[in-house]
């Protein structure tokens, strides 16, 4: 054991006369920089300490009532009519009127998710989500269109999220096809999918690509921390993060009467600007804010400018469970002007201090428009 460290003790000694002479020369803003312990830290453990002394605001309720855009069955943890009641309840304490829910179900699974949430028709509005597993077959597109009337019938008033990382409509990593016959939003056998979502008035939620980070190697240039690496498509066989929004364009112009609603700032949030240009051309297109806490905490004057312009196109979703600070950290981050809150990514967040009229429009009356109350 002594002989065992003794020898680690000399490899570590050795490694930092080795390493010590080419770091102190190294000179960052006139700081010398010297080798030390940090050195050794691995990405995933980086944790720092905030010394910062501000004020922390606690908002335990929204300030408006919330239709919350972009749940799921499954990350809520939906199981029983009992989890159903105990999410209706976190909803109260934290002020959301609505919850629309993406069953990711479609036949008896889904009427079976319509029997838990049967107790509160004015709480939950239930979404189908397509199911595109015999997209070859050649009666695929006839039975999805009797699918979603018999589902519409039953209560479903949306279809979503329906999502393309890039191995197709509504496919992953495993069960993709071959790439150039893979089905993309823009396919001709969804064109009548689409053409019934307008007639039914059924909004259609839609994930197209990803993060662009996703695209970018795991390596300590990666924007995301080592959380999302779950979420990685560098090097994989995808189309590139680019290729795959321009479907989105050739969707809207195509089916002008159908309202695409694309989620997670249609994972663009990283460029307002880009985002704006499409807004402005296509009236059918909206968004969600759901899963982008960190888009718009990093940017919190672009966001709220952006927000504030195009409130009646944006809805406020959360898509990260049903946990009641999940809440609390979202009407944090866009009623307070608190500065460097934790998150979740490398970044602290800034409160965006939304004026009532944006707020209102993003937790409420711009879902009253979009969605189907009917
Ligand atoms: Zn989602």
């Amino acid at each position: 054991m002594v002989k065992y460290m003794k020898t680690v003790l000399t490899v570590t000694a050795l490694a930092l006369l080795t390493a010590a002479p080419a770091r102190s020369q190294e000179v960052k803003y006139g700081v010398p920089v010297k080798a030390g312990p940090m050195d050794a830290i691995l990405a995933k453990d980086r944790n720092p300490a905030s010394s910062l002394v501000v004020p922390v605001t606690e908002v335990s309720k929204a300030k408006f009532p919330v239709i919350d855009a972009h749940t799921h069955s499954s990350m809520s943890r939906i199981r029983s009519k009992e989890d159903v009641r105990r999410w209706v309840r976190t909803m109260d304490e934290v002020g959301v009127e609505l919850s629309v829910v993406f069953t990711n179900a479609s036949g008896a699974a889904f009427d079976r998710q319509v029997e838990w949430f049967a107790e509160y028709p004015s709480r939950f509005q239930l979404w189908y989500s397509l199911d595109t597993s015999g997209a070859d077959e050649p009666d695929f597109t006839a039975k999805a269109l009797a699918e979603l009337e018999r589902v519409y019938r039953k209560g479903a008033r949306g279809l979503g999220e329906i999502t393309d990382k890039g191995w197709g409509v509504e496919r992953n990593e495993n069960t993709a096809a071959p790439r150039a016959r893979r089905m993309r939003f823009d396919d001709p056998r969804l064109d009548a999918i689409w053409q019934k979502c307008a007639e039914l008035n059924m909004p259609v939620n839609i994930h197209i690509a990803d993060h662009p980070s996703a695209w970018k190697p795991q390596d300590a240039n990666q924007e995301r921390t080592a959380d999302f690496q779950t979420f990685a498509l560098y090097g994989k066989d995808v189309p590139s993060y680019e290729d795959l929004l321009t479907v989105r364009e050739r969707l809207l112009a195509r089916h002008p009467k159908t309202k695409f609603v694309f989620c997670h700032f249609a994972n663009q949030g990283n460029d307002t600007a880009a985002l704006a240009q499409l807004l402005d051309r296509f009236p059918n297109m909206y968004l969600d804010i759901s899963a982008r806490d960190y888009e718009i905490g990093r940017q919190p004057r672009t966001m709220r400018r952006f927000l504030q312009k195009y409130r009646d196109r944006i809805m406020f979703g959360t898509d990260m469970g049903a946990d009641k600070q999940m809440y609390l950290d979202w009407w944090r981050l866009l009623e307070t002007g608190d500065e460097y809150m934790p998150g979740r990514v490398w970044w602290p967040y800034y409160g965006l201090e939304l004026d009532d009229a944006t707020l209102k429009a993003l937790y409420r009356d711009t879902a009253l428009k979009v969605l189907n109350f009917k």
